[in-house]
This record gives structure tokens, sequence and C-alpha cells, in this order.
């Protein structure tokens, strides 16, 4: 598949939109306008793919929706250089979008079959994570730890303390909490011990689970 005209001029639109619905980050909006969302897809999807919708991407799991990945990726304040831990590779999107505003992403997927895809597709596309890795995210990495920023792209039950744990001071972790809807949750590390939370809207992902491995 390839990336033509008329998929980057759909692209341009839903830059619109995601601007209408409050959008706002340059670096954010440039990311969604570059990236081809549809080759993350399966092709019978190709012609969807710059609908503000979220679309299985096998395993049961689903790519979020692009509002979602820019609401997120904005919480984020991404800095170029900054070291991000992504929980929930999925198709690879979000930590395209990370990888393309200059993170250097790290990234776990707890089903092999999205594992292995989604490690062979991102270097084809030409986004290079730092470390893809397969586990368990409630683990986070530790053998990689601190992180500038952490994000978590799963409905999480609680906030895993593994995590807030692996997330340097001064650093922001988004994590989207609750079972069957999520209230979109910031945390920002002020000092060693404190947190400061803040919460935003209701939104809707598949859930974080703990690992089968
Ligand atoms: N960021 C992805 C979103 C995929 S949906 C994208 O842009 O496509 C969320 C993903 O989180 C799914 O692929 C799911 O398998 C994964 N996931 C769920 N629980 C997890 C866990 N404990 N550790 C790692 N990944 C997890």
């Amino acid at each position: 598949m390839q990336d033509l005209p008329r998929h980057q001029g759909k692209r341009r639109i839903l830059v619109e939109k995601l601007k209408e619905k409050g959008i706002q980050q340059k670096e954010v909006l440039e990311a969604i306008e570059k990236i081809p969302r549809h080759l993350f897809l399966d092709s019978s999807f190709e012609e969807h793919a710059y609908q503000d919708k979220a679309f299985p991407i096998g395993s049961g799991q689903t790519i979020s929706h692009p509002y979602t990945v820019a609401f997120q990726s904005e919480l984020l304040e991404v800095q170029q250089g900054e070291k991000i831990l992504e929980v929930g590779t999925g198709s690879g999107y979000q930590a395209a979008v990370l990888c393309l505003m200059g993170a250097k992403v790290y990234t776990i997927e707890r089903q092999l079959s999205l594992y292995k895809k989604t490690s062979k597709l991102l270097p084809k596309l030409g986004y290079r994570p730092k470390h893809m890795s397969f586990g368990d995210g409630y683990k986070g990495l530790p053998d990689y730890a601190p992180f500038d920023k952490i994000i978590v792209t799963a409905g999480a039950p609680f906030i895993p303390k593994q995590l807030m744990a692996q997330l340097k001071v001064g650093g922001r972790f988004v994590v989207p909490v609750g079972e069957e809807q999520q209230i979109m949750t910031l945390l920002i590390r002020k000092t060693a011990k404190s947190f400061e939370k803040h919460t935003f809207g209701e939104f809707r992902f598949v859930p974080m689970l703990e690992n089968k491995n």
C-alpha cells in the first residue's frame, strides 16, 4: 500500500477537525498530518482510516481515535530527545507520532502477534523506537528507567505504582483510569515522593490487562 495524494488530502481534513475539537499543539498536528494512518490498519479500512474513529487491529485490540492520540500526545508536552515509555504498542501509530515529535520511544505490548507485526511495520515505514518490548506493561521497563514521560494507551483499572516509580522528577505520566470508561489522568512528579494529579474528560479504551506469560 502507498501514501497517495488522496490520503494526504483526507489527513489535512482530519487535522482541521482535530483543531475544531480543541487540539492546538503544532507538533502534534504536524505528526498526524504526516503519518499515513491507513498503513497501520488492515487494507479493508483504508477508505475510513482518516475518520476520527477507533478500528480493530487484531487480537481483539483497537487503534485509538486520532483525537485520543492527539489529546494524550498534547498532555505529554513532548520535547525533542525525551525518553518516553509507552504501554500498549498496538498498531504502533501512537509510537510513530511520538517518534516523529522527536522522542526516544520505549514501548511495550503484551499480545505477541501484535508485538511481532508492529516490530516489523514501524521500521519499514521509517519510524524507529529506541526499544520495543514484548511483556507486561504493569511492570514498565525498569532496565531503561527513569523516563521523562510515560503514556498508557489502554484503560488502567488503577494507576500502576511500578510505572510511577519509573518517572523522573518533573516528568509527566498520562494514563486513562477506569474499568468501563476511563478518566484521562495526568500525574506530574513534583518530588521523589509527591505527584500532582489532574483529570480530564472521559474516554473509552480497551482494558490494560495483567500479563499472561
Ligand atoms: N497505542 C496503540 C493503542 C492500542 S490499544 C495504537 O496506537 O495502536 C491498547 C494496547 O494495549 C493493545 O494492543 C493491548 O494489547 C495493549 N495492552 C493491554 N494491556 C497491556 C499490558 N499490561 N502491557 C502491555 N500492553 C498492554
